[in-house]
């Protein structure tokens, strides 16, 4: 078969989710030519909870997308946080780096809106275009891709001196140059439905602690359950196992119809009242991928495991980590190539190490409390009682303070994250 040539950038990104987009978009803001190859066509779906916190909320601000109310965003002020037979209401908190709302969007919606802002900005957005694998030169260091484009799935080939893998969780790129995920690292899952019902406007986006295994035992489980109103009738539905590694195989669906049948019958929360069917995914955590560059390939977002162990949050460390590359490879293409450049390079994985190392380490600790049913409910039992608490545990959990130059508790948090040591 004939191999098409695609053609030549300064770089291709692998991948048009939050952290391709956001690479692209910051790369072509740079003055370079990115082209982004993305196997799906948009709009497309992405199992997820479509969630922003104060920190999604920044990385859109800061490429200058507009998320007021009026723009089709709908905005949240808080928590509502449940567990132990507590319910407490907890807002955003007011800092200077982060703004004091959160928003959510469906991801199909979200993520076509992305790739169409990147291309705006001047990156060549090529949909329908699945990577196979890494076009490596005779020294073994990735000069371009090849793929597949079209449902004919005709044989193309895309050269640049870098390339920005945003493949999500699968990260087929890094798997090929022998980048496998640590077996060390926790690994999440979460599934999720949108259902209509009364619910779907509210301030507060609600979570809760109060998951349990389906049977017998009815323990207490690492992970979270969420209700998202999406403001057009409907909700996002779902929960989150935070550490797949202390899962004893519970049935998905039974654990969430447990938890949903606790809510009352007129918010219409249930299987029956569902508009989508139940669908999940995986959470790679705590820099599951290392070294996040090698050999003319940088990964961001869950290619490189940047999800928040604390939550399940992965869109913000998507878009910031897809900035963090763009910001890299514009550094590294001003340097000729060869040793000077390598070594502007070479600093990307400790860029995600400080950004998210320490943080993540906490992270680990955290779920493994979480695996142990009394000390849940006690923490939430006597915890949500007290606003200090839950306005502390927000930061740390969210990553969301003014660091050393904010409040008492910012320090308090900044200290702890200081004596963490990084993934
Ligand atoms: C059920 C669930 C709920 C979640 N809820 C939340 C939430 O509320 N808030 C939050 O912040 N995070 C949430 N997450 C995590 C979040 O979805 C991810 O962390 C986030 O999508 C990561 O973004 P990404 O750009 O790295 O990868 P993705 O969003 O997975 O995007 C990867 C893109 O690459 C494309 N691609 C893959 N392989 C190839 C290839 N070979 N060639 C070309 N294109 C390719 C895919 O089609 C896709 O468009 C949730 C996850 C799950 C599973």
């Amino acid at each position: 078969m004939t191999v098409v040539p695609g053609g030549a950038a300064d770089v291709i990104v692998v991948g048009a989710g939050p952290a391709g987009s956001s690479a692209a978009w910051w790369c072509a803001q740079a003055g370079l030519d990115a082209v982004v190859l993305e196997k799906a066509a948009f709009p497309r779906e992405k199992v997820c909870g479509d969630g922003l916190t104060p920190r999604g909320v920044k990385a859109l601000d800061d490429m200058g997308i507009d998320t007021s109310p009026a723009s089709g965003w709908v905005r949240h002020k808080g928590l509502r946080v449940q567990g132990g037979g507590e319910v407490v209401e907890v807002d955003w908190p007011t800092l200077s780096t982060w703004p004091a709302y959160s928003v959510v969007r469906r991801r199909s919606e979200l993520d076509a809106l992305l790739a169409d802002h990147a291309a705006a900005a001047g990156a060549r957005l090529h949909t329908g275009v699945t990577v196979t694998e890494p076009l490596l030169d005779d020294a073994g260091r990735v000069v371009g891709v090849r793929a597949e484009s079209g449902p004919d799935k005709e044989p193309i080939v895309w050269r640049a001196p870098l390339v920005v893998s945003a493949e999500g969780l699968s990260g087929r790129l890094a798997k090929s140059l022998g980048l496998v995920r640590r077996e060390d690292r926790p690994l999440g899952v979460a599934v999720r439905r949108y259902v209509r019902t009364p619910r779907a406007h509210d301030d507060y986006l609600d979570l809760s602690f109060d998951l349990t295994e389906h049977g017998p035992s009815r323990d207490s489980m690492p992970g979270y359950g969420w209700v998202f109103g999406m403001g057009d009738g409907t909700a996002n539905v779902g929960f989150g196992l935070l550490d797949t590694r202390r899962s004893t195989g519970a049935d998905h669906r039974a654990v969430l119809r447990d938890w949903l049948a606790t809510f009352p019958a007129e918010d219409h929360l249930g299987e029956e009242f569902a508009v989508t069917p139940l669908r999940g995914a995986g959470l790679p955590m705590a820099l599951h991928r290392q070294p996040a560059y090698t050999r003319g390939l940088l990964l961001t977002g869950d290619a490189a495991g940047t999800v928040n162990p604390f939550n399940g949050e992965g869109i913000s460390s998507a878009m910031e980590t897809g900035r963090m590359a763009a910001e890299t490879v514009a550094d590294a293409l001003a340097v000729p190539a060869g040793p000077a450049r390598e070594a502007v390079l070479r600093r990307y994985p400790a860029r995600l190490g400080a950004a998210y190392g320490r943080h993540h380490r906490l992270g680990m600790g955290f779920l493994a409390l979480l695996s142990r049913p009394t000390v849940v409910r006690l923490a939430t039992a006597h915890g949500l009682k007290r606003p200090v608490l839950v306005n502390a545990a927000l930061r740390l959990m969210g990553n969301l303070t003014d660091g050393w130059t904010g409040d008492a508790t910012d320090r308090v948090v900044a200290a702890l994250t200081r004596l963490a040591p990084a993934v």
